[in-house]
């Protein structure tokens, strides 16, 4: 017999239905038994005149007749027929899926297989796909492609220090801390407007409650820009897309870098133009401003990546987006003249044999480019309020967790 979401029973008085799932509460009363059976839809109460022994989180297999309940949470109850025990609980259970007996993090990661049992563990997860699929909707629409570069690179990107090598072969590799040198390489090749959904990898040794090391980035390179106010239209539009009607969300300030150490030293927050903002910076900021969402732009360019496009002497054609006072996304217009290219690496001690690979991109003709790189874990964490990102992962992958 065709098997049904539990949730779908409503619709089904008096038919025959059969339902698979956990074993969420077993009440024996003698002559009559009852189970609440879970699955990913919901509970629905399953009652029986057969002998069975049950324990919660065992998984059966029912065929019954819905009917009409006064008692039953649902308004509905499944009168089995048969019920088949597919596979019995057969140790102590660590973690409690009905939520009753709260775990601590760790013990909730180390056995995530029955934290999910939990609906808002689950939902944490529906949200992150619904936010995934949403990214890439508005984007097609937009007629971006996807695309996928690798992600084992035979050169550190960026030059930072924070990237995993791995052995590749005979050579050293490393694992890509970001797609963006190669989004940069796509663009130039003509695919005016792409974007990747993909992990970034970063050996981050700090332990805080916003880095992984394995975390999903939403980006995008567009060609053909006037300034990084095209790219940050553009990831507005993006974001009110996607959550926009979530948290009544219809427009993002921009926000210039001096105004904001401007407002930061007003309040008594000690910051030098020029200084990048701390996490401390970055929550009073959303004290002062006290707006959902809104968008930082101009840099200082010594502290951005040395691709970033300056506006000035000082300052840079860069921004990051921040949500609930955290940064979820850095973008900017990029360099595309490779003299200006090879002078900033040059002034951040980068060697030029290193970019090799990429600056010859730049000698065959180079639009106007920019993009953006967005977090999906932060953006997770910040729309449902988790306390930690790792929350927002299924196995997260930080200075002390490979497994499970
Ligand atoms: P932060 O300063 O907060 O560590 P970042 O400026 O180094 O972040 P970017 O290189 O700008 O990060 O990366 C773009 C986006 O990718 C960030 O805004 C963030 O949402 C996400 N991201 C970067 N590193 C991590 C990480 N270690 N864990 C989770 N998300 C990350
Ligand atoms: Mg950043």
């Amino acid at each position: 017999m065709h098997r049904i979401p539990v949730s779908d029973a409503v619709n089904q008085i008096d038919q025959n239905v059969r339902v698979s799932g956990y074993v969420h509460e077993f009440r024996n009363l003698g002559k009559i038994r009852f189970i609440i059976l879970r699955d990913q839809s919901g509970t629905i109460q399953v009652v029986t005149r057969d002998k069975i022994d049950l324990n919660r989180e065992d998984v059966i297999d029912v065929i019954g007749k819905v009917v009409r309940s006064n008692i039953a949470k649902a308004g509905v109850e499944i009168q089995a027929e048969s019920i088949r025990v597919i596979s019995r609980v057969k140790k102590k259970l660590p973690v409690d899926p009905s939520g009753i007996i709260p775990s601590d993090l760790d013990t909730r990661i180390k056995y995530r297989f029955l934290d999910l049992r939990k609906p808002e563990v689950m939902e944490i997860f529906k949200t992150k796909s619904d936010l995934i699929n949403s990214y890439r909707q508005a984007l097609l629409k937009r007629e971006f492609i996807e695309i996928h570069p690798s992600l084992i690179l035979g050169a550190a990107s960026e030059g930072g220090a924070e990237v995993f090598q791995v052995e590749y072969f005979e050579r050293k590799a490393y694992l890509a801390q970001s797609p963006q040198l190669y989004k940069q390489m796509v663009v130039i090749g003509g695919l005016e407007r792409v974007f990747i959904t993909l992990p970034i990898y970063r050996a981050e040794k700090h332990n805080t409650i916003y880095h992984l090391n394995e975390a999903m980035s939403l980006d995008v390179e567009m060609a053909h820009i006037d300034s990084h106010y095209d790219v940050i239209e553009l990831l507005r539009d993006v974001v009110i897309e996607m959550i926009g009607n979530k948290i009544g969300l219809r427009n993002i300030n921009v926000y210039s870098y001096e105004h904001v150490v401007e407002l930061l030293n007003e309040n008594n927050m000690k910051i030098e133009l020029g200084d990048d903002f701390s996490k401390d910076h970055e929550r009073k900021i959303y004290e002062i401003l006290g707006e959902e969402m809104y968008f930082i732009e101009g840099f200082p360019t010594k502290i951005r990546a040395f691709y970033t496009m300056p506006k000035d002497d000082m300052y840079s054609r860069s921004f990051d987006l921040f949500f609930r006072g955290l940064e979820i996304a850095s973008g900017a217009q990029r360099i595309h003249d490779v003299d200006m290219l090879e002078n900033a690496l040059l002034e951040r001690n980068l060697r030029l044999e290193d970019f090799d690979f990429y600056l010859e991109a730049f000698r065959y003709g180079a639009p106007t480019h920019g993009g953006f790189g967005m977090g999906l874990e932060r953006f997770v964490m910040q729309l449902l309020r988790l306390n930690n990102i790792r929350e927002a992962v299924l196995f997260p992958r930080d200075r002390t967790r490979l497994l499970p």
